[in-house]
């Protein structure tokens, strides 16, 4: 958590922030471990004051802000980070400040804030050939939302790994964590636990349709709040998609698809994984 469609709703949310120039950046008081920000802060400011934000852009599973130096200010997210132009859930683990100045001055000042309870998430600022290097083609896979059946058979039809974990590599495909791989699988009517040799093409022609109609439905409702309540939109706002969850989180209840079937749990490379017999049986 969070994952793309969460992603995708903090990146449309802070919108605004698109045209407008930093005037400031600081990390505000906080009495717990700092955050890693890279490089340290006052650097960061020095290179980043009076810069101008072109563009707002989600790379898998990280909202980042293209400036017009040629460099990208990336936020990692990672368990429980959060960017907010609205008050953060609580002041105690406000990690970054950045001050923003529109380009029309009729139009107010935008604080852009960073937020995160555990403090797992990292924010760096990286040039062009860094970025290439970190988050290049080489270390990411083509966007969830936007991979082909084709793409995603040959980056892992050749994989013995269990679908569901393979699902779960960003080099294979950027985007997916593990509640969507979830309800990805069982749109998809694959057992999680298939492996990737053994799927035909029409599998993973499933699970790319699958995969693009559960990210798509989970963005329009802004994503997952589950219920530790930690993520919000950037204003703040639990998202929805949580009530629509057909297997994640629903462990012995009555399948949402079939109503047949009993959700169950397994655990796969030490994450749960949740599915139904019924929708996705192990041999077919
Ligand atoms: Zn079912």
């Amino acid at each position: 958590m969070p994952e793309l469609p969460e992603v995708e709703t903090m990146c449309r949310g802070i919108a605004a922030c698109r045209g407008t120039t930093i005037t400031a950046l600081y990390r505000p008081r906080c009495q717990l471990k700092p955050i890693q920000i890279r490089p340290q802060v006052s650097t960061l400011k020095k290179k980043l004051r009076g810069a101008r934000i072109e563009a707002i852009e989600r790379v898998g599973k990280r909202p980042v802000l293209r400036t017009d130096r040629g460099t990208r200010l990336v936020f990692e997210p990672r368990m429980t980070g959060l960017l907010l132009l609205a008050d953060p859930p609580d002041t105690e683990h406000l990690r970054l400040c950045i001050e923003l100045a529109p380009a029309d001055r009729r139009r107010s000042a935008l604080n852009l804030l960073f937020w995160d309870r555990r403090g797992l998430g990292t924010v760096r600022l990286l040039n062009e050939s860094a970025f290439e290097a970190q988050l290049g083609s080489e270390k990411l896979g083509p966007d969830a939302l936007q991979i082909s059946a084709s793409q995603l058979q040959e980056r892992l039809a050749s994989s013995q790994r269990e679908v569901k974990v393979a699902l779960l590599d960003q080099r294979a495909v950027a985007g997916i964590g593990n509640l969507y791989a979830a309800e990805i699988l069982l749109f998809a009517h694959i057992h999680p636990q298939r492996r990737c040799n053994q799927l035909t093409k029409v599998d993973w022609r499933r699970i790319a349709s699958a995969t693009r109609r559960v990210l798509q439905k989970a963005i329009r409702y802004e994503g997952s709040t589950l219920a530790d309540g930690t993520y919000r939109n950037a204003l703040n706002k639990k998202g929805s998609y949580q009530n629509h969850h057909r297997v994640y989180g629903r462990e012995s209840e009555l399948c949402r698809c079939c109503r047949v079937g009993r959700v169950q749990r397994i655990v796969q490379s030490q994450r749960a994984t949740f599915f139904c017999p019924e929708c996705q049986p192990l041999a077919s």
